[in-house]
Formats: structure tokens, C-alpha cells, sequence
């Protein structure tokens, strides 16, 4: 590993401060992604911020109904949390389906949004790859890419983000508090990740310096029934090859309230804004929940060896939606 220079943040300011002061810096948060990438030489930042004690490690209720959670939080403490066990059981359900538990103890809820993706040629400094070095190419387009997106990618990147928490936060219209240089603001989750274009270097929407400080969940879809349900090679410890995250209330037979978003199929978590519209105000039937997600992934755009992706997720979204409003029981 290439040497490196360590400071600690006391204060969210500090560590702003002490990024803007060393260039080639990164924050460190858990390190279950960067440590890896660092040994492997794909990361080789000349200074590590260590961001993980800063003051941000509560989740709290806000007086408007929402939920804060702040960006060191653990994942197992999240996952563990009662009133998201209660109120956002899908964020508990997705990042249960993640990593192990050691990884989940270890890993942060800022560090999750900003885990690279695992696309082999990523990982491997020998093989071209547009997102670890713009311009050489990508070795996964016509080579390995069983794993890879079906649906937003572009000629020079056809990774998947890896997050399932990201999938589940999307799907519950949450957003992601930042701070940088301007100030705080806050992006929607479902916008925080980008689609690779001609820029697949860029994972998320953050700016040069920026820190996840927090992740804020929204009163509108608290208590509200939902699931998280996740494909993948074997029962644990591994990446989606497709998920899918439904908020979903009915009322007086029709969808008033639909959320829905895809894992392991895109650069990012993908909300299915078709989906959603199609269901809304229709009657919980089978063949509504297979016309409104046949509707969104007819823009999928499979590869040579992932198509079976599209059938794996539609076959996941409608299960979860039956499970959510039984066809016939409103
Ligand atoms: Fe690199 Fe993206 Fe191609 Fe993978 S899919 S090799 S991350 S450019």
C-alpha cells in the first residue's frame, strides 16, 4: 500500500477544513470499501480525513415526524434501530441482506452511499476500466459482464452501484444531507448516485470536498407497509444481481402510495418512476403490478450475457408487490 498521511476531525468544520487543506485527501469513514481499494492500488490518497468519531452517530426523531440518521451511525446499529425496525423496516431488511456482520458493524451510513462499485475491472489495475482511469477503456463491455447493468449505462460504463441501503432509501424519498465548502445542502437519495454517461468516474452527485453528514428519512412514508427483496448467488455475504425496494399503501381497493426501486441493475439505485405512476390508483391486481413493472423495465437494454437480469427482477418486484397488497384481498 502506498504511504499515506492521517489526521483525525473532531468537528464536521474540521474535517472540511483539513480536507480543503490537504490535496489528494479522502474522508474515512468505516473503511470496509476504501481500505480494500487502497491495498489493491485503485485508491491511493495521499491523506485519509478520519471522519468515523465525529459527533454523528445518533439517530433521532424530528419534530415534523421524520428520522435523522447520522452519517457515522453503523449499519448494524441502523439495521437494529427500533424505529426503523418499526417505522422503515425495508432500510432494515436491505442492510441486512448486505455484507456480513462484521462488515456491518464496522461500516458507516455515509460510507455505504459512497461504496465503490465491485465491477472486477475496476478492482484489477492491470484491465482497462473508464471509471479508475478515464480514457482506457472498459474491459466488462465485452468481457465479463454477467453482473453488469441492464438499464442507464452508457458505451463507457456499464457498472452497478452495490448498496442495498441506497436502494431502500430511494425507495422511502429520502435525502442525503451534505457539507462542504457552501454550506450544508441536501439531495434526494434517488438522485444522490448518477448514470455513468461520458463521466463514469463519478459514482455520485457530491462535490469536490463534500461529507455525507446524514441521511434524513421522510415522515410521508413512515409506518407504511414495505419490503426489500434481493437476488444474488448465494444466500449471504454477496451483491445483488437484482433487488428491489417497495413502499406501498392501499386504501379503499386502489395504490395510494407506491415507492418502488431496483438494485443491481444500474450506476445507481433505480427508482421506477413508470412503475409508480402506472400504480397509482389502480386496483392491487396481478396484472397491474406486471403491466406497471413491465412498463419500467421496458427500458432495459440487456447486454450479451445479463438478460436474464429483466426477467430476474420483474419476477422479484411483482412477488414483492403481491406480497404487499395481496391481489383480492382489499
Ligand atoms: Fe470500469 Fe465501468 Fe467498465 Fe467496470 S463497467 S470496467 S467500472 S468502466
Amino acid at each position: 500500500m502506498k504511504p499515506f498521511a492521517y489526521a483525525r476531525a473532531a468537528t464536521v468544520e474540521e474535517a472540511a477544513e483539513l480536507y480543503a487543506a490537504h490535496p489528494g485527501a479522502r474522508y474515512l469513514g468505516g473503511g470496509t470499501n476504501l481500505m480494500d481499494l487502497m491495498k489493491l492500488g485503485v485508491e491511493e490518497p495521499a491523506t485519509l480525513v478520519d471522519v468515523s468519531r465525529l459527533p454523528l452517530d445518533t439517530v433521532d426523531e424530528l419534530p415534523d415526524g421524520s428520522v435523522r440518521i447520522g452519517a457515522t451511525v453503523r449499519n448494524s446499529d441502523l439495521a437494529a434501530h427500533p424505529t426503523v425496525r418499526d417505522r422503515y423496516s425495508v432500510l432494515s431488511q436491505a442492510l441486512l441482506s448486505g455484507a456480513s456482520g462484521q462488515l456491518r458493524n464496522a461500516a458507516t451510513t455515509g460510507g455505504n452511499l459512497l461504496q465503490r462499485t465491485r465491477c472486477p475491472y475496476f478492482q484489477d489495475t492491470g484491465k482497462p476500466c473508464n471509471k479508475r482511469a478515464p480514457g482506457s477503456g472498459c474491459g466488462a463491455r465485452d468481457g465479463v459482464h454477467r453482473d453488469h447493468a441492464v438499464l442507464g449505462h452508457s458505451p463507457g460504463c456499464i457498472a452497478t452501484n452495490p448498496s442495498d441501503m441506497a436502494v431502500a432509501l430511494a425507495a422511502l424519498d429520502a435525502g442525503v444531507e451534505l457539507f462542504g465548502a457552501d454550506g450544508p445542502r441536501t439531495v434526494p437519495a434517488a438522485e444522490f448516485h448518477r448514470l455513468p454517461g461520458d463521466r463514469p468516474e463519478q459514482d455520485t452527485e457530491i462535490r469536490p470536498g463534500e461529507l455525507v453528514t446524514g441521511v434524513v428519512l421522510p415522515s410521508a412514508s413512515a409506518g407504511l407497509p414495505s419490503l426489500y427483496r434481493k437476488a444474488r448467488d448465494r444466500a449471504s455475504y454477496a451483491f445483488a444481481l437484482a433487488s428491489v425496494a417497495v413502499v406501498l399503501s392501499v386504501e379503499d381497493g386502489v395504490v395510494r402510495h407506491a415507492g418502488v426501486a431496483f438494485g443491481g441493475l444500474a450506476h445507481r439505485p433505480w427508482r421506477a418512476r413508470h412503475a409508480e405512476q402506472a400504480l397509482l390508483g389502480a386496483a392491487p391486481t396481478t396484472a397491474a403490478f406486471e403491466r406497471a413493472v413491465d412498463l419500467e423495465l421496458a427500458a432495459a437494454e440487456p447486454l450479451r450475457d445479463n438478460a436474464y437480469k429483466v426477467r430476474l427482477a420483474r419476477g422479484l418486484a411483482v412477488d414483492v408487490l403481491e406480497r404487499l397488497a395481496p391481489p383480492g384481498s382489499s
